[in-house]
């Protein structure tokens, strides 16, 4: 008879050499938009030993989507505070736009509410680049945009260079539980599970990690309707020549954009009174979209054209619904309620599509990595540093952002939010 210890010694002795746990990860961020990407430069600039992975539902190498982001001053401060390849990258990729015009979306609608010295100073712009493009002159841009595509790839290349390729995995966040022991297990759909002591949701105003984490407050308390639905996409094919269009309908609040894109073509969005119900992917919010547009007339120009990108798109179109922070009263704290968790992003507060939304959000991530760098690393008590510190100037934004798309939508008034002065932000690079 083999004594039970001496038994138990030989069965560990043959069994296979177990495979070490993984380690924890210090942070993963969820979401590998332009705020996730970043944040995730902004940390490795702070913290270098400090080990940062991305889950982004969508593969990578992305496939294009989106259309024309116009980032605002501060965002680019933000962005050239965190990393300056990457910033004069972007900066490169800049479409410029040398004439902008409001137009009506119907031929022989009355002049658009758009205010008058607005719509006069643009005719006089885009004159004088006429002028300057005859004498063999470069224009002057009126402003310089983005895709929204671009910003990320950008990021995403320049994140995967910094942190590694490990660093970006293509996976859609499934569970979020948070342990007892402090930290979180993760879950996903298309990726291994992990662990990690600080989880960022940068997944966007419909998070799904808000969603999974019952303590935080949820869109019906957090987001305001703001009643539209917002189409967009990309049309390569359809040369723009420098020329923006904004093809307005006030009454019916029908807001048609086309801008040129940095690859030579167009981009487009759309926003409309919303639809009932979701789009069921981007061929079916294309016909959602078709519907909402006046019928096709060939002798209005500026109304062909805007037809002329919505067919010309490859991918079919994405379609969300305008939803916006609420702040004030009623309206949840700004910090997350889970401990080591933190929302950055549209996660936290989207805004109206008027530019500010990205860059708020590079100036999320590079608000944390300047608390992260101050402290040497991250933790629970950081990411509460940084929403404390963050909260005055998303408000202010915010505010002021709602007022500037009500004058778009509504030709004047503003929002019911108060608008104070917004000051520049003081940064520095990390
Ligand atoms: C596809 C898309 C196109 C856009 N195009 C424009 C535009 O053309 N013009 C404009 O002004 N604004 C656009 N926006 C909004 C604008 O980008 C945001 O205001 C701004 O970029 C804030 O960035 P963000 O990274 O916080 O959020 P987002 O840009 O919304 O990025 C969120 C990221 O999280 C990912 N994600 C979502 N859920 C999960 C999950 N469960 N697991 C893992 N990853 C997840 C998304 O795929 C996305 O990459 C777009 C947003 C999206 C998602």
């Amino acid at each position: 008879m083999v004594p039970t210890h001496l038994f138990l010694l030989t069965l560990l002795l043959l069994l296979p050499p177990c495979s070490p746990l993984a380690p924890p990860l210090d942070v993963a961020i969820i979401g590998g938009g332009p705020c996730g990407l970043a944040t995730a430069i902004a940390l490795h600039k702070a913290s270098p030993s400090t080990s940062v992975r991305i889950y982004e539902r969508d593969p990578y190498p992305f496939a294009p989507k989106g259309a024309t982001v116009a980032i605002s001053r501060a965002g680019w401060r933000a962005l050239r505070c965190i990393d300056r390849p990457v910033h004069d990258e972007l900066r490169a990729a800049c479409a410029a736009v040398e004439s902008l015009r409001i137009l009506p979306i119907r031929a022989g609608s009355p002049a658009t509410a758009a205010p008058g010295f607005a719509r006069r100073a643009l005719f006089l712009a885009g004159l004088l680049n006429k002028l300057l493009r005859r004498l063999r002159l470069r224009p002057l841009p009126i402003i310089k945009v983005n895709l929204w595509h671009s910003v990320r790839c950008t990021l995403a290349a320049r994140a995967v260079a910094l942190l590694g390729p490990a660093a970006l995995q293509a996976g859609a966040l499934a569970s979020v539980s948070p342990s007892p022991a402090g930290g979180f297990s993760l879950t996903f759909s298309g990726a291994p599970p992990v662990s990690a002591r600080v989880v960022l949701a940068c997944d966007g105003a419909s998070s799904a990690t808000r969603l999974l984490c019952p303590l935080e407050p949820q869109a019906g308390e957090l987001l305001a309707d703001e009643g539209k639905s917002v189409w967009r996409g990309l049309a390569p094919g359809v040369a723009a020549g420098g020329a923006a269009f904004f093809l307005r309908d006030a009454e019916e609040e029908l807001l048609a954009v086309t801008f040129p894109a940095g690859d030579g073509g167009s981009s487009w969005t759309v926003a409309a009174k919303a639809l009932e119900g979701k789009s069921k992917g981007p061929a079916d919010a294309l016909e959602r979209l078709l519907g909402v547009l006046p019928p096709r007339d060939p002798s209005y120009e500026p109304l062909e054209r805007l037809y002329r990108c919505v067919e010309a798109t490859p991918a079919g179109a994405i379609e969300n619904r305008l939803k916006i922070r609420r702040f004030g009263e009623g309206a949840p704290p700004f910090g997350a309620a889970t401990s080591g968790l933190a929302f950055l992003g549209d996660a936290a507060h989207p805004v109206r599509p008027t530019g500010e939304g990205i860059a708020l959000a590079l100036e999320d991530a590079w608000a944390l990595g300047d608390v992260v760098k101050r402290a040497g690393g991250v933790g629970p008590d950081q990411l509460r540093a940084y929403e404390v510190g963050r909260l005055p100037r998303v408000r202010q934004v915010s505010g002021r952002v709602k007022k500037v798309a009500d004058a778009y939508y509504k030709g004047g008034g503003g929002g019911d939010e108060p608008v104070e002065k917004v000051e520049r932000m003081r940064m520095k690079p990390l």
